[in-house]
């Protein structure tokens, strides 16, 4: 558990993680991180075996720890197949039962990977009241240390409210190695940070949300980080890689200390997530999250510049220049790593913009647009522009 007082309306902040590493070597640290633990149920897929996961078994078994283990298979998506695959192999699926006693369960499930599997293993882990750590192999997503599990259920994709992992490990010497796109994606969805946290201001200034400043101001700092050191990405600078991943663990952690995910989101991930239900109603294979996070955030950047050209609303236009230089340099960023943009269609766009505003009732830059009949106008001239940049 990790706790601290604030100035904020909660006076008080907390998190039920109890530790994490993110260093050069950090793997080393799994056997202490594990020490409370008797029968460790290990879930991978091939990828993340290769990566970590041959490592992680054999210091399992070292350890005689090793419950239970299940290989998934390639490309995972977060669904019942998974989920139910993670669950019939928390034991032996072979095994005899004692029809007189309630199965063997491990005590702790170890995740090895980043996005599908660290989501799946927190639902499983939090309906079976099992405890679960994570060892990560990707600077893909901000999710590691997320309470919630987006999931594909019912026809759509939605989050499920769980817990958050009880330790992260990650081994930059490990995660400096995954597939060239996944590192884009990672710095790519802390870049949605700054349109995040400005939705936050947003809503707290003309919504009268609840908001910390310090959480924020944290969540900033970490962004930065990332945006600075960015460059080094193209070298798969360890340093730069710990910045990402920090930065991942600083927007997990102000979601568990506020109790809500406006430390790492905003309409921006609202917009990222109707393009990628899109192609799963299409059947498609939906992209990497954090690029589509990245490109939407370009896109509602563009809005709020937009904004603040239109608006005679002083406090606004000082709001949104705050955040000025941070988009330019997003934009920056992007057209000189060539990071991909998956949506490209200005009509895709749009009404992609058009159905986030109903996905969540959420306070953002979407709703203030709506509120003054401008939303619409916005998306299309903003749409046009970014998919003429890309
Ligand atoms: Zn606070
Ligand atoms: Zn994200």
């Amino acid at each position: 558990m990790i706790e601290f007082d604030c100035s904020c309306k909660m006076g008080k902040h907390s998190a039920p993680v109890d530790d994490y590493v993110i260093e050069q070597g950090a793997i080393k640290k799994l056997p202490e991180m594990i020490k409370d633990y008797k029968k460790v149920y290990m879930v991978c897929d091939n990828n993340t075996y290769k990566a970590a996961g041959e490592k992680v078994k054999e210091m399992l078994e070292a350890e005689n720890k090793l419950f239970s283990f299940l290989m998934l298979p390639d490309d995972p998506l977060p669904d019942y197949k998974t989920i139910g695959n993670i669950l019939i192999h928390a034991n032996n699926p072979g095994a005899d039962s004692d029809i007189f006693e309630y199965s063997p369960l491990p005590d702790l499930i170890l995740a090895v990977g980043s996005g599908t599997i660290n989501d799946s293993c927190r639902l499983v882990s939090y309906r079976l009241g099992i405890p679960y750590g994570v060892v990560g192999t990707a600077p893909s997503m901000d999710g590691y240390l997320s309470a919630g599990s987006p999931t594909l259920f019912d026809g759509s994709k939605s989050t499920i409210k769980c817990t958050t992992p009880k330790f992260l490990i990650a081994d930059t010497d490990i995660i400096k190695d995954a597939p060239w796109d996944m590192l884009l994606a990672g710095i790519g969805d802390m870049f949605g940070k700054y349109t995040g946290i400005l939705d936050w201001e947003l809503a707290r200034d003309y919504n009268g949300d609840y908001y910390c400043e310090k959480i924020a101001d944290d969540v900033i700092k970490a962004t930065d980080s990332c945006l600075y050191n960015g460059y080094k990405l193209k070298d798969r600078d360890p340093e730069c890689i710990k910045n990402v991943m920090e930065g991942f663990v600083v927007t997990g952690l102000g979601m568990a200390y506020t109790g809500n995910s406006r430390p790492a989101s905003g309409s921006e991930h609202i917009v990222a997530y109707a393009w990628e239900l899109e192609d799963v109603k299409e059947g498609k294979k939906p992209n990497l999250h954090g690029l589509e996070v990245c490109e939407a955030t370009r896109l509602i950047a563009d809005m709020y510049l937009m904004l603040m050209e239109e608006t005679e609303d002083q406090h606004l236009k000082n709001l949104i220049s705050k955040y000025t230089g941070y988009f330019e340099a997003v934009e920056k960023f992007c057209v000189e790593m060539k990071v991909p943009s998956p949506a490209d269609d200005v009509d895709k766009i749009v009404n992609s913009v058009l159905k986030a505003l109903k996905m969540r009732d959420r306070y953002t830059i979407l709703f203030y647009l709506d509120k003054t009949g401008q939303l619409e106008r916005y998306a299309r001239i903003c749409a046009e522009k970014l998919v003429k940049r890309l």
